[in-house]
């Protein structure tokens, strides 16, 4: 079936990047009036909920928190401008919070809202929905100026899967509903918001006795956990393996404390990941004094190559976060690196943004209390153990699963412990080998092509994959151009910044 209505816009993804493609949109046309009209958007999401995506909305549990403090999270003046919205409608949202986040909301509510009525948002983790929440009110306030002006926004529930080029300037794109059956659009102009590339299926789904859970957002976290409960109830065994010490890992420990869960039901979990390590904590006071004095000694000799400057930041790092994160140092150690990385050769920084930032900033992965503390717990009781090594293969015979790895020396190693539930939180996958079917095509294709961090696609300084198809959101991520000065483009605050520099950019050929 065909739609026939050009759109001037189609926005493929209907998560967060979506929400603040729009809202910026229509501000930008609020302060201008510069819109043709009638004016068609068109929002193709291959979930039923759209605006808030995996992160902030139903696909989370409500008890998912940020990873940063407030502090961090936000940049000013969003930052002030959400912190005034929480204490303002603190009476509802707590409310709300307590009728439906069961223990972990009696327990965070109890320790958080003192801490908000003094304002001390450099501890504060808020539940993730409560950012939804807000980006909802905003957007709606956008639909509606938009209603109100000739702005068409309508929505396609189903999965984009190509994108064609045609002969007069526009594109086809080819949206697939559940049963499989395709519907076309034409757009002028495209913008790919699927957010992050998508995580590798590392095993086949459930088979014999044992759990199998490839991607916990896939359907919902919520009923993620409910099989795995109903797993841990039914089971004799009740050992976990989760491949990945993520963030999803970490949040996946704090979730398992609701009802009690991990004490009642759970042996053991064992974590295993190439590094071994989970987040650290963030220093909860600032540094009495910034030392890095690896970059102090590249500063004084005044003579460096980028190998000299990855090194000399990786072992500031690694100092600022010996035992506590400590973000003042954090942030002073980036913005020297941004500094000192001007005197290099355009392809160095280029490499720099887009392979060794990103590992830099592994080794300051840092979250807060609420998430390590039952992380602490399992590791002192052991109920948890970590393995630095790589994921081999799981195997499924006599109704168990089997680990196998190999170790730090390299050698193929068959984990002694039997599982039940095998998790799969290794993150996002090589872009040469993605699951997603419409930057497969795309790729394929030559609409798009994968940039040096192997996760992100390249853009031109317009956001332009190739003329008039432009990526948001984190598929950004490994980019350097004068919009995108950033090695790290998944956070929100990140994507907030550039939506008004995308929103130009659409603007400027309208
Ligand atoms: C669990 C989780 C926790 C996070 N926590 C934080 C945090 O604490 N702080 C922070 O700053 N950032 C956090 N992030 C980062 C987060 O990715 C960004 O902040 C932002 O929400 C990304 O939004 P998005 O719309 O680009 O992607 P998404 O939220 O992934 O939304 C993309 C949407 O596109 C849809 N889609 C995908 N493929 C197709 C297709 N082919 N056709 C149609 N629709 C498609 C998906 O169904 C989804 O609705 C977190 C991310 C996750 C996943």
């Amino acid at each position: 079936m065909s739609i026939s209505t050009a759109n001037n816009i189609t926005i493929i993804g209907g998560g967060a990047s979506a929400s603040l493609v729009i809202i910026n949109f229509v501000q930008s046309i609020q302060q201008s009036q510069t819109l043709s009209k009638p004016y068609n958007i068109t929002v193709i999401n291959q979930d039923e909920e759209f605006w808030k995506g995996i992160a902030w909305g139903n696909k989370s549990s409500i008890n998912g928190l940020i990873l940063t403090s407030v502090n961090e999270f936000l940049a000013d003046p969003d930052k002030e401008l959400f912190c005034n919205w929480v204490k303002e409608t603190l009476p509802e949202w707590t409310n709300y919070y307590q009728q439906n986040g069961g223990l972990l909301a009696t327990q965070w509510l109890k320790k958080n809202i003192p801490l908000i009525q003094k304002n001390d948002w450099n501890n504060i983790y808020i539940p993730r929905f409560l950012f939804g929440n807000y980006l909802q009110l905003q957007l709606n306030n956008a639909l509606q100026y938009a209603a109100n002006n000739n702005i068409i926004i309508s929505k396609i529930i189903g999965k984009a899967v190509n994108i064609h080029q045609q002969n007069n300037n526009s594109y086809k794109i080819i949206i697939q509903n559940k049963s499989k059956e395709t519907t076309e659009i034409i757009s002028e102009k495209v913008v790919v918001t699927i957010g992050s590339a998508p995580q590798k299926k590392l095993f086949n789904e459930s088979s014999n006795k044992v759990l199998c859970i490839n991607n916990l957002y896939e359907q919902n976290i919520n009923e993620n956990l409910q099989l795995l409960k109903n797993k841990l109830i039914n089971d004799e065994l009740k050992n976990i393996l989760v491949i990945g010490t993520n963030a999803t890992a970490l949040e996946l420990i704090y979730l398992l404390e609701e009802d009690k869960l991990f004490n009642k039901l759970i042996n053991k979990i064992v974590f295993i990941s190439t590094s071994g390590k989970f987040p650290l904590a963030t220093a909860k006071q600032q540094a009495a004094n910034v030392y890095a004095p690896h970059l102090s000694k590249i500063i004084e000799e005044n003579k460096y190559t980028i190998n000299c400057l990855i090194t000399a930041a990786a072992n500031d790092l690694q100092l600022s976060a010996a035992t506590h994160v400590q973000m003042d140092t954090v942030h002073y150690i980036i913005k020297t690196v941004k500094h000192l990385l001007l005197n290099l050769s355009w392809k160095d920084q280029e490499m720099f943004m887009a392979v060794h930032g990103n590992e830099l900033s592994k080794i300051v992965r840092h979250a807060g209390e609420e998430y390590l503390t039952p992380l602490y717990n399992g590791i002192n009781t052991k109920k948890i153990e970590i393995i630095k090594g790589s994921f081999e293969n799981i195997s499924t015979t006599n109704h168990i699963a089997q680990l196998t790895y190999k170790n730090e020396e390299n050698n193929l190693t068959t984990h002694n412990t039997p599982f039940s539930v095998v998790i799969n939180c290794s993150g996002s996958s090589d872009l040469h080998y993605t699951e997603s079917e419409l930057l497969h095509n795309l790729i394929n294709s030559n609409l798009c092509k994968i940039n040096l961090s192997n996760k992100g696609i390249q853009v031109n300084d317009c956001f332009e994959a190739s003329p008039n198809i432009y990526f948001f959101g984190p598929l950004l991520n490994g980019n350097y151009t004068a919009a995108i000065p950033y090695w790290q483009l998944e956070s929100i605050s990140r994507i907030i910044k550039l939506a008004p520099k995308l929103v130009s950019c659409l603007l400027q050929k309208s």
